[in-house]
């Protein structure tokens, strides 16, 4: 495992929480991954008296973060305890989240009337069946291997001018280069600072965007960054060329690849989509509608670039939806029982 990669994993030492047992028999829905999308769901089919299990491996996104920026009436929450307390708010209309790693999720046998059944296995061997299933698992973020990058992930290496851009204004910014994303992302951190350098790291620049960035002050560096140097007291202090060269930066602006956390979910057949940068997501529809029946996908899966506050509105619109869908399943099961 590369430096790298061991970031995608490092937010899986997060602590455990308290964990309900997960319902036996057949519930109407079961949400996989209990960040801001699929707690939103929940919260969602929760309150429509819809029986309903988040399963949650516990390793948000923003794991790395001290605190959650740009999110109305909760700027500055730490991660953790939005997330706590989106638990806590599900488990008071009587859902439940379960900490646990689906390991694989398919469809199974269809009941007596017709209607939709998945099965849902975890790690630990517990499994679940459901009438319906959110997929809300996120994605990794995969750093370019520059070796000393991923232990300042989340603090002085940053990817979102929106979350952590105020926090670095007026520092002196390197962007290291991921491809096209990286260009946009330039100008954006322009808007936080005076002092940018764009590390080109093997992508192309052409001489228009070089022209463009000169005329804001974006100083160029073609030659590939080789490490990032740290200050005596651990903090970032700069980046070390091929050359040898030292240059001296502060915060580090990185577009990630951003890879839908997927793995497990193969057994449904839902349908993947490139995206730019090389980075990979759930296709989706209107709320997260998918083109298999009975499986909806919301937050970052499907959407990489959603922030906090879009993740869980796609989780609440997708919840909304899931629940339509029971109500129409359920007035089929009542008329099916009747004729
Ligand atoms: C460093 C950093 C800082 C950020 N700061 C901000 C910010 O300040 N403001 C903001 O609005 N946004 C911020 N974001 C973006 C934010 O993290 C995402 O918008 C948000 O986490 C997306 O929510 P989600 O529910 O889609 O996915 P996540 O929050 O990633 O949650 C997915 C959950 O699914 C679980 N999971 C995955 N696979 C499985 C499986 N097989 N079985 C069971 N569970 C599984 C994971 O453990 C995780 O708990 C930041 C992102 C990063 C990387």
């Amino acid at each position: 495992m590369t430096d790298n990669e061991r970031q995608g994993t490092m937010a899986e030492t997060t602590r455990p929480y308290a964990s309900d047992e997960l319902a036996e028999g057949t519930i109407d829905a079961v949400v996989i991954g209990g960040g801001a999308a699929g707690l939103n769901g929940a919260l969602i089919l929760a309150r429509s008296r819809r029986s309903v299990v988040v399963i949650d491996s516990g390793s948000p996104r923003n794991a790395p973060a001290e605190a959650v920026h740009g999110l109305l009436a909760l700027d500055g929450t730490p991660p953790t305890e939005i997330l706590r307390r989106g638990r806590e708010q599900v488990r008071q209309y009587g859902g439940h989240v379960a900490f646990g790693e689906v390991v694989s999720a398919e469809p199974a046998a269809p009941s007596g009337d017709g209607d939709l059944r998945f099965a849902v296995t975890l790690a630990d061997g517990r499994s679940i069946t459901a009438r319906r299933i959110l997929v809300a698992t996120g994605v990794t973020d995969v750093l370019p291997d520059v070796p000393g990058l991923a232990e300042h992930w989340g603090h002085s290496v940053v990817h979102c001018p929106y979350c952590h851009g105020w926090e670095v204004r007026d520092e002196p910014i390197g962007i290291l280069a991921t491809g096209t994303a990286s260009i946009g992302h330039a100008l954006l951190f322009r808007q936080l600072t005076e002092d940018l350098t764009y590390f080109t790291h093997g992508t192309d620049l052409d001489d228009d965007t070089r022209a463009r960035f000169a005329a804001r002050g974006i100083r160029v560096i073609d030659t590939p960054v080789t490490e990032v140097v740290n200050a005596k007291d651990g903090t970032l202090a700069g980046v070390r060329l091929a050359d040898g060269q030292v240059v001296a930066r502060r915060v580090l602006g990185v577009a990630p690849r951003m890879l839908a956390r997927i793995q497990a979910l193969e057994g449904l057949g839902l349908p993947v989509q490139d995206l730019p940068n090389a980075s990979r997501g759930l296709a989706s529809g209107v709320a997260g509608a998918t083109d298999v029946p009975g499986v909806w996908v919301a937050g970052n899966v499907a959407d990489a670039a959603a922030q906090v506050g879009a993740s869980a509105a796609a989780g609440a619109l997708a919840g909304i939806e899931i629940n339509k869908a029971l109500a129409i399943a359920d007035t089929d099961a009542a008329l099916h029982r009747i004729v």
